[in-house]
């Protein structure tokens, strides 16, 4: 007779290891499971973790060839891909191998496998060491996240044809290669390959890079993006890929393109990822997927099958990591009996590009689709000290602001060191924080983070560093 287990978490990726590590803390009794030796899931093994790892030697390299206008001279990069490799590898292990042992301490049970359901409270593990057990549960978290999206039509079996994933094995660095989707994984993938010398090119379907975000803040990384890829192709489809005796031929369609036919040494797909829902038995328990192919869920995260909770990529967008362990705890505490509900104001949103990109609450483009009023107040970063000292001048931070409350409602900002920036930001929204606020809290000078404020008094009309009429 299998025993029961207080609460099963499927899948340990930063949703599933939040959830467990959490109710742990809190007192019951945990089994979580995975395929991988540790925790970590897509985002620690094949995501946020290794490609801002790369992304940070991608700086350091295109810092060093920008020290030439400052008069510092270096000489061209020596690229050693083997070690580079190592270093990312390193990084990995040091994270999941640090997280494998918070795992024991908190007397997690660890099981390495994979699990499917053969009921709405019986799940089978299949463990990596060949045997199998069938466990009952009184809760599950199902967490087992997203994978890539695949276009059929265009999918081919070539070592030349990669994923995120492939991207970030870095098995070697190609003369050139074609990023398909110029969403925030291909353009970030994408700047990582650019740095290490290869010639990349884009392609995207749509008018602009990152569809979805405010077009003054993309407008602020494609022009660096111009300069950093070969070239980006957008209104523009890719629509057939074949090998080559050279490498893959791939067709594109678009009004803009020169050359219909182009052959790269290797061709990333970056078009989006899909909910991980097949193959694990969902179909034996009353959970319902939604019409995007989501989980559906409540806001405890409790699905249509009583005792079955779902959270992270399955269970809806943004698909992102911190929105994943935010969603772990909310679940963690509607099973514990607490109140509890998913309700965020603001989930921040970063492109680790150069320049990044950050975002969060409401978008200009939200707001102007909802027919939500709002007002903006935008700083540009010509005027800040820092970004000055910094050569970077091209960035911009905004407010959208509620005019009859004038509390913060979104918050934007493009430039180096934006993701670290939004934070801010978030935080202000979810404090319900007016306008002035922001302006009367004093920010250490000369930061980056003056921005925010700057732009507060943007919207009063008394920045110091620039001239903008004052508010009647
Ligand atoms: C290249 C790349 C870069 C990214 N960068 C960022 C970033 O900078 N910031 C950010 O917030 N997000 C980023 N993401 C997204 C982020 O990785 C995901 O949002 C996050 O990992 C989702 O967490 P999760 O817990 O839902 O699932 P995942 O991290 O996807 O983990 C799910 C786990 O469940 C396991 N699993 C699946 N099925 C089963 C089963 N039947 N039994 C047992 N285990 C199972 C999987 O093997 C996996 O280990 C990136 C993603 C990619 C691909």
């Amino acid at each position: 007779m299998a025993d029961k287990k207080q609460l099963i978490v499927l899948g340990a990726g930063p949703g599933g290891y939040a959830a467990a590590f959490y109710a742990a803390d809190i007192g019951m009794d945990v089994t979580l499971i995975d395929p991988e030796s540790n925790p970590g899931g897509v985002c620690l093994y094949r995501g946020c973790i290794p490609s801002k790892a790369l992304l940070h030697i991608a700086k350091v390299i295109n810092e060093s060839e920008e020290a030439v206008s400052w008069g510092v001279k270096f000489s061209k990069p020596d690229i050693d891909i083997d070690k580079i490799r190592e270093w990312k590898e390193n990084v990995v292990k040091k994270l999941t191998g640090g997280l494998g042992q918070l795992s024991k301490q908190r007397k997690i049970n660890y099981i390495q496998g994979r699990g499917s359901f053969e009921s709405s409270n019986k799940l089978k593990v299949e463990k990596n060491d060949g045997s199998a057990e069938s466990l009952s549960f009184e809760n599950i978290i199902v967490a087992t996240g997203s994978h890539p999206t695949r276009i059929p039509s265009l999918s081919i079996e070539s070592d030349r044809f990669i994923y995120s994933s492939g991207a970030l094995e870095l098995k070697d660095i190609p003369r050139t290669m074609l990023v398909i989707g110029g969403g925030y994984i291909g353009l970030e993938l994408g700047t990582v390959y650019a740095a290490l010398g290869t010639k990349v090119s884009m392609v995207e379907m749509m008018p602009g890079l990152l569809p979805g975000a405010d077009r003054d803040l993309v407008a602020v990384l494609s022009k660096r993006a111009d300069k950093i890829f070969e070239s980006i192709y957008l209104n523009t489809t890719a629509k057939k890929i074949e090998e080559t005796q050279n490498g893959l031929k791939v067709t594109f369609e678009g009004k803009d393109i020169r050359e219909s036919e182009q052959v790269f040494e290797k061709v990333l797909m970056a078009v989006g990822r899909r909910p991980d829902t097949k193959n694990f038995g969902l179909e034996n328990t009353k959970v319902q997927l939604n019409d995007k192919g989501f989980i559906k869920v409540d806001p405890k995260r409790r699905t249509d099958d009583p005792g079955i909770y779902a959270i992270g990529d399955v269970a809806g967008e943004p698909m992102l990591a911190h929105k994943a362990s935010h969603e772990g705890r909310v679940a963690v505490e509607a099973i514990n009996g607490q109140k509890a509900a998913f309700d965020p104001r603001a989930i921040p949103a970063v492109v680790f590009t150069d320049p990044e990109i950050a975002w969060c609450g409401l978008t200009e483009s939200e707001a102007k689709e909802k027919g939500i009023e709002y007002q903006v107040a935008k700083f540009p970063w010509g005027a800040s000290g820092r970004a000055t000292t910094l050569g970077r001048n091209d960035g911009v931070t905004k407010l959208l602001i509620d005019p009859k409350t004038e509390r913060i409602l979104g918050v934007g900002i493009a430039g180096p060191g934006a993701g670290e920036l939004i934070a801010e930001g978030v935080l202000a929204i979810e404090m319900a924080a007016k306008v002035e606020d922001l302006s009367l809290t004093i920010h250490p000078h000369p930061t980056l983070s003056e921005t925010i404020m700057a732009s507060a008094d943007v919207f009063f009309g008394t920045a110091t560093d620039i001239y903008r009429p004052r508010r009647k």
